[in-house]
């Protein structure tokens, strides 16, 4: 049960980064998917590496995958500020991956609830079911509206928690109370806080990403 189209379970139950969506997006044309193609990287894991993107002021304000971190570059976007261990190649070029890009144009960016997503809401809630309090990998959890959308629940932070399918469907289409169960916490809302808290979660292995999010 997803709350938009954006929040479909990833069967591989692998976690692609994804903070803040919208931030870099409507940069992304014809250009970006001609860019793409020509980047025959080998197929793996390493283009859906994480990237952490800086605003031009060096602000952290998103996550995105080594791939479309490569595209905003290579379209003049953005500039690598710090690298990973690692190149792709096309067919003529080896390419530098980046670990850290920064836009070269500010961007204003809302503090608004954009980031809502399945992901997100996993990472915030450590892939742990709020109301059995047990870890699970993504691909056993779904999102629970806790008060239902047919009581006029809406899809927010506030509203959406990681459940396990079990204690989802024994909750099925009512609230907590009703179903006898208790939320682990009340889900908290979408800061800025959040974000760079998601964006700390995301990036606590690479050191590269430290500078820029712990100060
Ligand atoms: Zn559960």
């Amino acid at each position: 049960m997803g709350a938009n189209r954006h929040m479909s379970v990833d069967s591989r139950g692998r976690y692609t980064p994804e903070v803040d969506g919208a931030a870099v997006s409507g940069s992304e044309g014809p250009a970006g998917s001609r860019t793409h193609n020509t980047i025959s990287a080998r197929r793996g894991s390493l283009m859906q590496e994480p990237v952490l993107v800086l605003n031009a002021t060096y602000e952290p304000i998103n996550v995105t995958a080594v791939r479309r971190a490569m595209v905003l570059m290579l379209k003049g976007v953005a500039q690598a500020e710090e690298m990973h261990n690692a190149e792709v190649h096309s067919a003529a070029h080896a390419h530098e991956v980046p670990s850290v890009i920064r836009l070269l144009a500010y961007r204003h960016i809302p503090q608004q609830s954009r980031a809502l997503s399945r992901k997100n809401i996993l990472l915030r809630d450590r892939n742990t079911c709020q109301f059995c309090v047990r870890v699970f990998p993504s691909s056993e959890l779904t999102l629970d509206h806790v008060v239902p959308r047919s009581r006029g629940g809406r899809s927010s932070w506030e509203n959406l928690v990681a459940c396990c399918y079990r204690c989802n469907n024994s909750k099925g289409d009512r609230t907590p109370e009703e179903a006898g169960l208790k939320l682990a916490r009340r889900p908290r809302p979408f800061t800025l806080h959040t974000s760079r808290q998601l964006m700390r979660l995301i990036g606590h292995r690479d050191e590269r990403w430290r500078k820029y999010l712990f100060y």
